[in-house]
């Protein structure tokens, strides 16, 4: 909304600057053209010093501007603000925007396992998409113009984001590495499951910096892996299991390098198995003097 100054930035007929919003919504196309007003009219065209001063043709088709006391007093020589009711400050900021969009949908009980401060956008992106099994897995009919439905990767099973991202004989052997790397010891029966148990053991701060890691490196394997089938697709190229696991390891092992920990058992049984150097520690709290 605008907070009225000398009127010179606001558009008459499209910015809401009274309670009676926008005013072109109030009007037909033919009235707003009768009026003698056009579309790129300014509100300092009714405005004279701190007064509203509308010609009979806006009144005639805007009757519910009169008596013009009802209406935000102008303030002479003060521009106009423009105001993001969505942020508590007024200003526009992108997160606003996001909340005010997002209002109306419920989160997702996984979408802590794709989105946090740690996480690297191509990954949670792809990994956003395959929760959802929205990526054209050669299952599904949007892939129905390649004459083939057959795992890229193992040329074995009908491809699907279960077979793609779990069950590949392929794959699922990296799936028991990497999460015994993470501290888990125990495979789920499919990628649903999977992601349902992730998103239930992988919540809240409990060992938090530890749960970090372990969506790291989850959305780092989907990624890679679906990453892998496009090249085998695209530039019929393949990837061994060693490449592919190095390269789901790495991108993980250098954010690392570049994170601080706080020191634990639990946090010294992750830098042994990553490899990471005693200096990701943080220093202890000085004591109070
Ligand atoms: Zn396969």
């Amino acid at each position: 909304m605008v907070e009225i100054g000398e009127g010179s930035l606001s558009n008459f007929w499209f910015d809401n600057w009274s309670s009676l919003g926008p005013l072109h919504l109030l009007v037909t196309q033919q009235q707003l053209m009768q009026s003698g007003y056009d579309t790129k009219t300014k509100l300092s065209s009714f405005i004279s010093g701190s007064n509203w001063t509308f010609s009979s043709s806006i009144t005639v088709i805007l009757p519910q501007l009169l008596p013009s006391s009802s209406l935000p007093t102008p303030v002479p020589q003060r521009k106009d603000r423009f105001i993001w009711i969505p942020s508590s400050s007024g200003k526009f900021t992108i997160v606003s925007t996001l909340k005010l969009i997002n209002r109306d949908i419920p989160s997702q009980p996984w979408s802590h396992l794709v989105w946090s401060k740690v996480s690297i956008p191509k990954h949670s992106f792809t990994l956003w998409v395959a929760i959802q099994k929205r990526l054209p897995t050669l299952n599904r009919r949007c892939a129905a113009y390649l004459n083939t439905t057959t795992c890229l990767i193992c040329n074995n099973d009908l491809e699907s984001h279960n077979h793609l991202f779990f069950s590949c004989p392929y794959v699922k052997p990296l799936w028991t590495f990497l999460l015994a790397h993470c501290g888990f010891y125990i495979l789920r029966s499919n990628w649903s499951e999977l992601i349902h148990w992730a998103a239930h053991h992988w919540r809240g701060n409990n060992h938090s910096q530890c749960n970090s890691v372990s969506k790291l490196a989850l959305s780092s394997l989907v990624y890679n892996v679906w990453n892998k089938r496009n090249r085998s697709l695209f530039k019929k190229k393949k990837l061994s299991a060693n490449s592919l696991l190095h390269m789901t390891l790495e991108p993980v092992r250098l954010k690392l390098m570049s994170s601080t920990f706080i020191e634990s058992i639990h946090t010294r049984r992750l830098t042994m198995e990553w490899d990471l150097p005693s200096c990701v520690f943080r220093p202890p709290p000085k004591p109070p003097d």
